[in-house]
């Protein structure tokens, strides 16, 4: 553990992680700590005092209030206190973001290549990948407070196991991974993590109510509710991609026939797209899948934007069976917000369009017509942002 965390034990360690909890939202004033915390104006100042010398917070200066009147001193996290590390762990790269304490981001790099796979040697490959990365983009692994890693499938982020990907026996793999990097790991569920980077790092607090669907190679959802993360009894909330929603027969990765995913993911999208041009349907996606024998998502990507007709057609199906799920899915949470994100989100309104259509005519429209539906605005970042400020949260006690 850090020396800086070790500061926040002692007396008053739960006041001070409310006050940090605080200002993971914004900037904060005395009064309105004070007011928080049910504690006198004295006993705030003093834990502010406090949190300042001991490097967490700075003195932002006066800042206009929320009552009026004369301006008061705002505090907020400070960048300094060090670096938190955010790793997206895909099926064929790797996406890392570095931050500072205040969530602003300092570097990144996308697409490193890397295979996963559940096997040591993916394991070890990993962990030098991460470790090559901090160092080029000029951080050393000894000044990170932390490193958030988000895996697909199930995650328990509390115990630090994962159950589909480096199924570790006995030992959480969190400890696995602290060891081999030197910092404390934390881990989540991929789709969790962008629900949550993409509520924080796109300040959405005034929204309680977010379903963020990550539409990637596989299909997952995460929840906002009533302004926290929802993880269920035992972290696996979320699984919308593997509810039996299709009578189709084709067995889905999970070894279940007829899930959601099987129609409405990346890999529908690939399995479709294939079975059309085997068919001699004419694509741009022809080219590679002679030469290559197949192609990726990036290439469906590429194809739809560049205004493939095949690859717009599957679109517009993959987005009517999604629009139809989440139509329920709101029926079910009233939410304020609906988020698409994931790789597939990448193609916009040839995939927004069928699902809005689609949410309309399934939805009641006395709970969806006060919902919004917006597309995942930090993109291929959110997971490695969410991996960080997920992290974050965990380090200081706040998760
Ligand atoms: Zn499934």
């Amino acid at each position: 553990m850090n020396k800086l965390l070790d500061k926040l034990r002692g007396r008053n360690a739960d006041l001070k992680q409310r006050i940090l909890g605080l200002c993971l939202q914004g900037d904060q004033a005395i009064a309105d700590i004070s007011k928080e915390l049910g504690a006198s104006i004295p006993t705030a100042t003093k834990l502010v005092s406090e949190l300042i010398e001991d490097g967490f917070l700075v003195d932002m200066g006066k800042q206009h209030g929320t009552s009026g009147g004369r301006r008061p001193s705002f505090y907020g996290l400070n960048p300094e206190a060090g670096p938190i590390v955010g790793v997206e762990v895909g099926r064929e790269s790797i996406s890392l973001v570095i931050i500072d304490f205040k969530g602003q981001v300092l570097a990144r790099r996308e697409n490193i290549r890397f295979r996963l796979e559940s096997t040591p040697e993916s394991f070890r490959s990993l962990t030098d990948v991460i470790r090559a990365q901090v160092r080029t983009l000029g951080f050393s692994l000894s000044d990170v407070l932390a490193c958030g890693i988000t895996l697909s499938g199930r995650v328990n982020a509390a115990s630090g196991f994962s159950f589909t990907y480096f199924i570790s026996e006995g030992r959480p793999l969190t400890d696995l991974l602290s060891e081999r990097l030197g910092v404390p790991v934390f881990i989540e569920n991929d789709s969790r993590a962008m629900a949550y980077g993409e509520y924080l790092g796109s300040r959405l607090q005034s929204e309680k109510n977010v379903l963020f669907f990550n539409v990637s190679w596989g299909l997952g959802m995460g929840m906002i509710i009533d302004g926290k993360l929802h993880y269920g009894k035992s972290g696996f909330s979320g699984e919308i991609g593997h509810i039996p929603f299709l009578s189709n027969d084709i067995v889905c990765q999970c070894g279940k026939v007829g899930c959601l995913e099987t129609g409405a993911s990346g890999c529908a999208a690939h399995r479709i797209l294939l079975e059309r041009l085997q068919e001699g349907r004419g694509s741009v996606l022809d080219k590679p899948f002679r030469t290559k024998g197949d192609f990726t998502l990036d290439e469906v990507i590429a194809a739809v934007l560049d205004e493939d007709v095949l690859a717009i057609e599957v679109m517009e199906e993959i987005g009517a069976t999604l629009g139809k799920a989440i139509a329920g899915t709101i029926n079910i949470f009233n939410p304020d917000l609906v988020i698409l994100g994931g790789r597939l989100s990448e193609v916009g309104d040839y995939l927004t369009l069928p699902v809005k259509t689609a949410i309309s005519k399934h939805s009641l429209n006395m709970v969806s017509k006060d919902t919004r539906l917006l597309v995942s605005r930090l993109g291929r970042s959110a997971g490695p942002i969410g991996a960080c400020l997920l992290s974050r949260s965990r380090m200081l006690g706040l998760l």
